[in-house]
């Protein structure tokens, strides 16, 4: 591809600030901090033999944050890097109780980050994404603090975690709840389970979009749910390939997933620990489903109209989409 696609504009829908720390960035924090932690102490972090390493590794990163202030230094810094990928909008997943677990205060720490909003280089609104596995007291606190923000640019409630452990089945009750409080849900679902899950998601939760959902491609059924529904998936080709869940000899599913067209749109998920990049992922999608500047500028328009803005910003982010890419 030739063409320089970060001039092009772009929308990101998938991606945790928890996961965006690079190791420069991780060695300002700890040298502001005044960690005996040297350069190759914080290369070490990212590299890990499985996946319970990586776990723990993921748990001394997140313990360089000591305050509100490193949350938004980090937060000002990814927007920065995704304007400079041509990103124009961006709703974001932020994690209050995983922040909890490492020290930090959730609710000042989620109003620091929304203050950003007045001086971002790009507009963005956050997702509280809690830990599905996790105290179900923490979830409905979650629950809680996503709704007293919403309005002030917490657009939605996600659903993150371990799949396996904590199936979508099981959240009737909170799905029930968050209609009820007129809170969107997006779920991760489909991601290490099989369709099954994905299918029960749509149920549980009737969510617009769906983090992940590449598993509804293992099945006609579910897969022609997806698109009956019009469900919008946020596929992640780097971070699958990384955590895992898709081999290393395995073809990636975005390529079918998109001639039957599903609605989708490509996301990083935790881009300094993938090594992802918006630009990087359609270039995944060139190479490996084919797509063309059209394929491109048409998941953009998707993620786009996926979007949790209020309907008039929500045209016209599309229009500037549509303007942007060879429709
Ligand atoms: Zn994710």
């Amino acid at each position: 591809m030739t063409t320089n696609l970060a001039f092009r504009p772009k929308v990101e829908l998938h991606l945790h600030l928890e996961g965006c720390l690079t190791p420069a960035e991780a060695l300002l924090l700890a040298r502001r901090h005044g960690l005996q932690l040297g350069k190759n102490g914080i290369l070490a972090l990212y590299r890990h033999r499985d996946f319970g390493e990586f776990l723990r590794h993921f748990g001394q990163l997140l313990d360089l944050f000591k305050g509100p202030e490193d949350l938004a230094w980090l937060l000002g810094r990814v927007l920065g890097r995704l304007r400079r990928q041509g990103v124009i909008y961006a709703e974001i997943r932020v994690s209050p109780s995983v922040w909890e677990r490492h020290g930090l205060h959730p609710a000042p720490c989620l109003k620091t980050l929304l203050a950003l909003r007045h001086t971002a280089p790009l507009p963005f609104n956050l997702i509280v994404d809690a830990v599905r596995q996790w105290d179900r007291a923490l979830l409905e606190r979650d629950l809680d603090l996503a709704c007293a923000y919403k309005g002030q640019g917490v657009v939605a409630f996600g659903l993150g975690g371990d799949e396996a452990a904590a199936p979508a089945a099981r959240f009737g009750d909170l799905a029930e709840e968050c209609r009820s409080r007129r809170l969107p849900v997006v779920p991760h679902a489909g991601e290490a389970m099989d369709a099954g899950e994905v299918a029960s998601a749509m149920e549980v939760f009737r969510p617009r979009r769906i983090g992940h959902g590449i598993a509804a491609a293992g099945s006609e059924s579910v897969l022609a749910e997806v698109i009956r529904r019009g469900v919008h998936l946020e596929v992640c080709p780097t971070s699958n390939r990384r955590t895992g869940v898709i081999g290393p000899r395995e073809r990636h599913p975005l390529g079918l997933l998109w001639r039957r067209g599903v609605h989708l749109s490509l996301g990083t998920d935790d881009p300094a620990l993938f090594g992802a990049t918006p630009c990087g992922e359609l270039r995944f999608a060139a190479r490996s489903a084919g797509w063309t500047l059209e394929d491109m500028g048409r998941s953009q328009v998707a993620a786009a109209r996926a979007s949790f803005l209020p309907p008039g910003a929500r045209e016209a982010l599309v229009r500037r989409l549509e303007a942007g890419w060879p429709l």
